[in-house]
């Protein structure tokens, strides 16, 4: 079956390249699983959580938002603000973003700017969490 050419880079790094089966990632339209052969595509991505399937595997990704781009030939590239597999979440940095989020989000609002910034702070660090959980699932599952 034909694979797809695969890429998440970001400003910083190239994050991951691989040649993969499929790719499920959060765009503002809603959860998108792009398959080979899929048409030319661009999309607006959200925090969230990107997982490929390679030979049956699942490779989790946690993204703070970006650009999808599916061309033609099979070659899908992820262009993100930031990009982390889930080996290499801290979950505790994590835990305490979220935690500096919220508190920020309960105390008096002092802008809707503000807001905005403290609420995709929240939304980055809350992917990050559940891409890492994933991780510790794997570890739990691949364990004697
Ligand atoms: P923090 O408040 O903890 O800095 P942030 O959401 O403001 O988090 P970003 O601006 O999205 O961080 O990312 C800055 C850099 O730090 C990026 O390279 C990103 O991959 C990395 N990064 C952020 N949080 C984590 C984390 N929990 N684990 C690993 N890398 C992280």
């Amino acid at each position: 079956m034909a694979k797809i050419k695969f890429r998440i880079a970001t400003p910083e790094r190239v994050v991951y390249e691989s040649e993969v089966d499929s790719v499920t990632c959060p765009t503002e339209m809603g959860e998108v699983t792009i398959l080979p052969k899929h048409i030319p595509l661009v999309a607006n991505l959200k925090a969230g959580e990107l997982k490929t399937i390679q030979n049956g595997q699942e490779n989790y990704f946690s993204l703070s938002g970006g650009f999808l781009e599916v061309r033609t030939n099979n070659e899908i590239v992820i262009l993100a603000d930031s990009a982390e597999h889930a080996h290499e979440i801290d979950m505790a940095r994590a835990e305490e973003a979220r935690g500096r989020a919220k508190k920020l989000m309960a105390e008096e609002v002092r802008s809707e700017e503000e807001y905005a910034v403290t609420a995709a702070a929240l939304e980055r660090a809350l992917a990050r969490i559940r891409v890492a959980r994933r991780r510790h699932k794997d570890v739990g599952r691949t364990a004697p």
